[in-house]
């Protein structure tokens, strides 16, 4: 069983295909969620613009549905900006340095990597001001 060091060895092959897994789920979830915003938000703009015809289901003012579009471009962007932290997760699998904080350098804890399979940093740099635990059982 010669393997190969990699940079992500400690989380095991199994690991990342489990992480992968959830990044390709949650990259399904977030694209459908994109694209039904962006309908949305399509939609109520439609609306908007043809306010002088008659609607038949009760939308006669156009503040609520600017309210909506917004909240759904906001949604929209954040929905987004998830797929993009995915796909970049996606990517350090495939190149092998999934895990890794983008701060430090450290390696980030299979624990949080599982509840947040798209994290870039630990948790001590994403707190930041959170006391600084160094870990006091060290990777051999
Ligand atoms: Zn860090």
């Amino acid at each position: 069983m010669n393997r190969i060091m990699t940079k992500t060895d400690e989380y095991g092959v199994d690991f990342l295909d489990h992480q992968r897994q959830l990044l390709l789920e949650e990259r399904t979830r977030q694209q459908h969620l994109a694209e039904g915003l962006q309908a949305d938000v399509a939609e109520l703009t439609a609306e908007r613009d043809m306010s002088d015809t008659d609607v038949e289901d009760g939308f006669g003012e156009g503040a609520g549905m600017v309210v909506d579009r917004d909240r759904d471009q906001t949604l929209h962007a954040t929905a987004m900006a998830a797929l993009l932290e995915i796909e970049a997760a996606l990517d350090r699998v495939e190149s092998g340095t999934y895990g890794r904080c983008a701060s430090c350098g450290e390696q980030i804890p299979s624990a949080r990597l599982e509840a947040m399979p798209a994290a870039t940093v630990c948790v001590t740099c994403k707190g930041g001001s959170l006391s600084r635990r160094r870990a006091a059982a060290t990777t051999r």
